[in-house]
């Protein structure tokens, strides 16, 4: 499926050019700065994953698998519960041990301390939100934004938003809620303002854990559109179990059971692929049989 993946990538290095009506910035002499240096030099980011292995006293939560995440797709990660999505996450974000490699800008994240991941770069979210639910939707995203910081100090002490927080706000829809407590929050908007925590962090690549799980039909059309905003100039993997949702946003797909890649490719070519509906009967398959 490489050759897939040649192609998604070269569309995706067009700035705005994923249809996204305003998702442009203003140009400046034509030059729009969107396609920002990284694209001009054609150094996009890549996160590459090789025979990744979490071992459970024995048992292979994920057996050598070869991924290769790329910048300015939304890649979608699906497979059966337990196929290992989770724990490949966590064998990328410093929570579990893995064995393998996994470079993103020069750096075996396999080797990294969680901390030290999260600052090169690497966000994600979990399958249950973890906001602070008695603080403030501002206060969270000043929490998260404090990773690039020495000292501990609060937002009100250093008495001014900053702007990379203001714009995170803006991003996620959730300005004219800024001072209302996250736990009050509807369950759309937490995940939103999870994605925010991750913007303000300045992830490069994010791992959304089953973020539209339990949203109704508009939180998911905002949270899709929302990811296709800020896509561009980050990885996203969207884990996920909803296929409409996959069908609709998914640039690229990666396809786990047990443990193990199953299959790559576009949404066709999964929805094509006899090995994904055998694994999938009743979900892909149906999905398929309407394709
Ligand atoms: P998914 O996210 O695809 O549903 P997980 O990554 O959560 O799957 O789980 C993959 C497999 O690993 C499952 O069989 C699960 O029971 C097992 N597993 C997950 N975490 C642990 C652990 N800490 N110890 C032992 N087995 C685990
Ligand atoms: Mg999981």
């Amino acid at each position: 499926m490489s050759e897939a993946s040649g192609t998604d990538r070269a569309s995706a290095s067009e700035p705005g050019g994923d249809g996204v009506p305003g998702a442009q910035p203003p140009s400046v002499n034509g030059v729009s700065e969107a396609s920002g240096t990284d694209r001009a030099s054609g150094t996009e980011d890549v996160l590459d994953v090789r025979k990744l292995t979490v071992d459970f006293d024995g048992f292979k939560a994920v057996n050598g698998v070869d991924l290769t995440f790329l910048q300015g797709r939304l890649h979608f990660l699906i497979g059966p519960n337990g196929a290992g999505k989770t724990t490949l996450v966590d064998a990328l974000t410093g929570l579990v041990r893995g064995s393998g490699e996994a470079v993103f800008r020069d750096r075996d994240l396999l080797t990294m301390k969680s901390h030290k991941i999260v600052r090169h770069g690497i966000g994600r979210t979990f399958q249950t939100a973890t906001v602070f639910e008695r603080l403030s939707v501002l206060q969270n995203l000043d929490i998260a934004a404090g990773v690039h910081r020495r000292t501990i100090t609060s937002i009100f002490a250093r008495g001014k938003v900053p702007e990379r927080v203001e714009e995170a706000l803006e991003t996620i829809g959730l300005t004219s809620l800024a001072h209302r407590q996250a736990g009050i929050l509807a369950h759309g908007q937490k995940q939103w303002l999870e994605v925010g925590m991750l913007l303000v962090q300045d992830a490069k690549v994010m791992f959304l854990d089953e973020t539209v799980a339990g949203m109704s039909a508009a939180e998911r059309e905002e949270t899709g559109d929302l990811l296709k905003r800020i896509v561009a100039d980050r990885t996203i993997v969207v884990i996920e179990h909803d296929m409409e949702f996959m069908r609709r946003y998914a640039d690229f797909v990666t396809v786990m059971h047990s443990g193990a890649v199953l299959a790559e490719g576009t949404v066709a070519e999964i929805q094509a692929d006899e090995h994904v509906q055998q694994v999938y009967l009743g979900t892909v398959t149906e999905v398929a049989a309407r394709a």
